[in-house]
């Protein structure tokens, strides 16, 4: 479907499905999609184990009677919220770079490339944003519906896709903005952070600023990730801190 969507609207012209790299991010697909369940039941443990004293039965109530897409955009937005700062903590942390850098290090950018992370931060990342989710009360059919849209927007911010968004490119995460935040580009380190809510970057001061229409690069500053799944999940371990900064 995703093949299909930038065959129609195409960022960059001319990228070929096949582009170098393509089997190592296949690897990284292949595993998250069986790392899914496992991650589920880490969640499901970690979230009624840890968080059960945070739940506060009036508050569960007041959310849970929300109407149903008031209730669906205010869960994309605690989560985006939690996905914000937890991303920009693994920016401006050089010991959890070191993690990110290899999501980061995708030199072609599609549908495929979003695959490409450390299995540490897929689960981190699940349990973190799914927690508060949980319990703040949110309901069943919400958060179903709040995983597939998770799911279909990471890998459509990935896409090789441009659409003519217009004024809705300040509101929501395009695969325009996110393309920027895999961009090595001076000006696009360390910006562009959110997944959902594009606002959230221009709340806080960390949207990407420039009057290229696409990025030039994208990857790590230093070219610095090694080929392959297993030498990427053993990277963090092994290399020195990292950042992201060109400067460091
Ligand atoms: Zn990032
Ligand atoms: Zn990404």
């Amino acid at each position: 479907m995703f093949i299909l969507i930038e065959k129609l609207f195409p960022l960059h012209r001319g990228q070929p499905i096949f582009r170098p790299d393509w089997q190592v991010d296949f690897t990284h697909f292949v595993v998250n999609h069986l790392l899914v369940g496992l991650a589920l039941v880490i969640v499901n443990f970690a979230i009624h184990r840890l968080f059960g004293w945070l739940v506060w039965a009036p508050l569960q109530k007041w959310v849970g009677g929300l109407p149903f897409f008031a209730e669906l955009f205010g869960a994309l937005l605690v989560a985006d919220l939690v996905q914000y700062w937890t991303h920009r903590a693994y920016h401006e942390i050089p010991f959890l770079w070191k993690f990110h850098a290899v999501h980061h290090s995708a030199k072609t950018m599609d549908w495929l490339a979003g695959s490409r992370q450390h299995v540490f931060e897929i689960i981190a990342t699940r349990v973190l944003v799914l927690a508060p989710l949980f319990v703040l009360g949110f309901r069943e059919g919400v958060i179903n519906a709040y995983i597939i849209i998770v799911g279909f927007q990471a890998v459509l911010n990935h896409a090789n896709v441009d659409v003519p968004w217009g004024p809705l490119k300040y509101l929501i995460v395009t695969p325009d903005f996110h393309h920027w935040h895999h961009s090595s580009d001076t000006e696009a380190i360390d910006r562009n952070y959110a997944a959902h809510y594009a606002f959230l970057d221009y709340l806080f001061g960390t949207a990407v600023k420039t009057a290229k229409r696409l990025p030039e690069k994208y990857g790590v500053v230093g070219d610095y990730m090694p080929d392959g799944w297993v030498a990427q999940q053993v990277f963090p371990f092994r290399a020195r801190p990292l950042s992201s900064r060109p400067s460091a």
